[in-house]
């Protein structure tokens, strides 16, 4: 087969998306919403239906004069595997085609064990938990990953983290894409956190200027402009918590420098600080 033309993969997908997203549900819908001819539509969905992304639905009463049938995307068709790993922990999800998540599970692990056994871990989880939904390796379509630190997302490779010894450069996409036979994504935890916010209905999907800050054990941004996600130069855009906010040297941050702001701010700074206060007696 003759590989497909980018114009029409992308108004396929166009397509798709209006379906999936409840836009439209019929190939007269679907012409007047894109302009596309009738034989232009009726190729593209021949090729979504061929390909076991919709599938023929009941016939739509409402549209008047001539009947036309519904289209429906079949968000069982395959599995999204996804995890978002924090300093001292992650979740561990399944979701269908549609970004439900159809089980999830929240496990302890030190980002700082290093990526071999961090990755081990993760993959373990989910695959448990895609076999306890009767899923199969065969299911899986497409795997995201978040991870506490910058991430170069052209090549999905950590780039220089902070916090995270021996991930600078790991080939995390090789890994999970060899091990599942899909396709992977892998992007900063709180670039994803902010995608989900604008991309869910009734949190930030109208806004488009967002700028979500995540307090963990560590601090990150994500900043969205016009709903497009900048991540900036290595994925470095929303990395906040290791800017210097403080010109105190005994402010000392796990990365090694001094006057951080997750070293001032962040969960492990504010345990640290509570913990010396209890003990000196000057709180409870
Ligand atoms: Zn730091």
């Amino acid at each position: 087969m003759d590989e497909p033309s980018t114009e029409l993969v992308e108004s396929s997908a166009r397509l798709l998306d209006l379906i999936r997203s409840g836009a439209a549900d019929t190939r007269p819908e679907l012409s007047a919403r894109t302009g596309l001819g009738r034989t232009a539509i009726t190729q593209r969905v021949t090729t979504l239906l061929d390909a076991g992304l919709l599938e023929e639905g009941d016939l739509n009463p409402s549209t008047g004069g001539r009947q036309a049938r519904t289209l429906r995307f079949r968000r069982d068709a395959g599995r999204i595997l996804t995890a978002e790993l924090g300093a001292t922990g992650y979740t561990a999800g399944v979701t269908d085609l549609m970004g439900t998540v159809l089980t999830m599970r929240h496990c302890d692990v030190d980002i700082a064990r290093g990526p071999e056994t961090v990755l081990s871990e993760v993959e373990s989880t989910l695959d448990e938990l895609l076999t306890g939904i009767g899923g199969a390796a065969g299911d899986v379509w497409g795997v995201g990953l978040g991870l506490p630190g910058p991430v170069e997302f052209a090549t999905a490779r950590p780039s220089e983290p902070p916090i995270m010894p021996g991930w600078n450069n790991y080939p995390v996409r090789e890994r999970l894409g060899a091990r599942y036979a899909a396709p992977v994504w892998v992007d900063n935890e709180v670039n994803l956190l902010c995608l989900g916010e604008l991309r869910t209905p009734g949190s930030a999907v109208d806004l488009g200027d967002l700028l979500y800050v995540k307090v963990g054990t560590g601090i990150g941004a994500g900043v969205s402009h016009a709903g497009h996600l900048h991540r900036g130069a290595q994925g470095c855009a929303g990395d906040i918590g290791h800017a210097a906010v403080s010109d105190d040297n005994a402010v000392v941050c796990r990365c090694g420098k001094t006057g951080c702001l997750e070293a001032v701010a962040g969960g492990a700074a504010l345990a640290r600080d509570g913990t010396e206060l209890a003990r000196s007696g000057a709180s409870p």
